[in-house]
């Protein structure tokens, strides 16, 4: 029998003034001054390992050195010309697993230049300097594309099929545009309503429309939407949590992580959100750090995140496991969910089992086991796909995921996909930014011959 403590679940753990402190800006932008000094850092390598490095390609020794000449708007040209949401990935991009890991000034000496943080630069000037859209469309061609999702795959091939002169549709199921970049990326990583103005600095290039609370197998369909448009782009992203499989699942305080992030996002009033004063976080990747993190920066006095493998196998970046760390997060490796402890209806404890890879190469627990006391648990084991709305249309899966080709290009002649939705992607927002402008090239290209 495990002896427990009663619930403690409250909201207001904080002084008022700590909220802001603890949510603002987790890597505040640079100064101009700054911003030179780093930019005067880059060698300019040729072939620069930094820019094959972005998924998007960024040309980076040349926007650096716009910025060193002193002209940031030009710089942010060169950067959205590959990158269209390069504001917001200068914010959440895992630089340091991307092109900063392989920055020469990284390989030689450990620093890297701050790429994030000068792309960041240049990419807020043009934002909150310019009044005009970077780019122009061509003329219009006359044809209909349907994107579903106002995510940044969604926004990207929307994007960049209006700058080629197509009449696009984005239908988004929320109320929101922005996908996670308004919903699920952590609040410190995007202050100021950022992902709300990304939007309404894309959407000025004309010609796209967005038609928010529609969403597909609800509102429309898709056998409808391929007859009716020219073509479609999904880029629905992954609806799903998975569930830990544990009896008491669905007691209080055991939660998603993603959707606790979600109404983190959204709150007017951060110190009105409930949270516990023991928070247990089952995962290893991006969202269990920025569950835990959260719920550290709101209170919680005591967060553990359980992985059932080790540290080299974490999607978790060292440096995000660094930053949980160094706020007090306890991180415990090779420890897998055993069973949830409840009490009138709540999670009062969960039970770890230390976990191995057995003879046969598969994780196994051990029978070693560890009861941490927990008034809320996050689940944050992976997202899952819906393929509920592709109903009626041929559309060829792949482990739930959509499959495409190189091109994005689905097993559907009209139907393209990208980002998360489909096999074999990373889940970062700079992955499915690139899908949404490949797709969009293709798409381009098979419409206009
Ligand atoms: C908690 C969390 C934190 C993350 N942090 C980072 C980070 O720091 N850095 C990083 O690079 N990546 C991060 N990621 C991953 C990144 O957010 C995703 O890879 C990226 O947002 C995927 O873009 P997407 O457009 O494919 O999907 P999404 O961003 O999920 O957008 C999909 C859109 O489609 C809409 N939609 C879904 N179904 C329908 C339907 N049937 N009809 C109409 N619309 C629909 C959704 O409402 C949503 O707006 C994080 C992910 C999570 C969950
Ligand atoms: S690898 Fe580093 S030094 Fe070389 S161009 Fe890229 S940012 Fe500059």
């Amino acid at each position: 029998m495990t002896e427990t403590q009663s619930s403690d679940i409250k909201s207001g753990r904080l002084p008022d003034v700590a909220y802001a402190d603890n949510f603002s800006d987790i890597h505040p932008p640079l100064t101009p001054h700054e911003a030179l000094v780093e930019a005067d850092r880059c060698y300019f390598c040729y072939d620069a390992p930094c820019m094959t490095a972005c998924p998007t390609s960024i040309d980076i020794p040349m926007f650096i050195r716009k910025i060193q000449a002193g002209n940031p708007v030009g710089s942010a040209k060169t950067i959205f010309e590959e990158n269209i949401l390069g504001g917001m990935c200068a914010r959440v991009c895992p630089t340091e697993s991307l092109c900063e890991e392989v920055c020469v000034r990284e390989v030689a000496e450990g620093k890297p230049v701050k790429i994030g943080l000068l792309q960041r630069h240049a990419t807020d000037t043009f934002m909150e300097r310019e009044q005009a859209h970077p780019f122009t469309r061509a003329a219009p061609t006359g044809k209909k594309i349907a994107v579903i999702g106002a995510g940044p795959a969604g926004l990207s091939c929307a994007h960049r099929l209006a700058v080629h002169g197509h009449d696009v549709t984005i239908f988004e199921a929320r109320e929101k545009s922005g996908g996670l970049n308004e919903y699920g990326i952590a609040a410190y990583k995007t202050t100021n309503d950022f992902a709300q103005d990304e939007v309404e600095f894309i959407m000025q290039i004309g010609g796209i429309t967005i038609e928010n609370g529609k969403a597909l197998g609800r509102d429309i369909t898709l056998d409808g939407l391929t007859g009716d448009y020219d073509a479609v782009f999904l880029g629905v992203g992954l609806p799903g949590v998975n569930a830990l499989g544990l009896e008491g699942e669905d007691a209080e305080g055991v939660l998603d992580a993603v959707d606790f992030i979600g109404v983190l996002r959204q709150t007017e009033d951060l110190s009105a959100l409930d949270i516990g004063k023991r928070v247990v976080v089952i995962g290893g990747g991006m969202t269990a750090i920025d569950a835990a993190m959260q719920s550290k920066l709101l209170g919680a006095e005591e967060v553990t995140i359980a992985y059932r493998r080790g540290q080299e196998q974490m999607n978790a970046s060292l440096y995000e496991q660094e930053l949980a760390q160094t706020n007090n997060i306890t991180i415990r490796h090779w420890m897998m969910p055993k069973e949830l402890h409840t009490e009138s209806g709540a999670v009062s404890a969960i039970t770890l089992e230390k976990s191995e890879i057995g003879d046969d190469g598969k994780l196994r627990g051990t029978g070693e086991t560890v009861t941490l006391q927990a008034d809320q648990v996050f689940k944050a084991i992976g997202q899952t796909s819906d393929a509920g709305p592709l109903a009626g249309v041929d559309i060829t899966l792949e482990k739930g995921r959509i499959r495409t080709d190189e091109a994005r290009r689905t097993s559907h002649p009209k139907v393209w996909a990208g980002g998360d939705c489909i096999a074999g992607g990373e889940d970062l927002t700079v992955v499915s930014v690139e899908d949404g402008k490949i797709a969009a090239e293709s798409i381009h290209k098979a419409l206009m011959g």
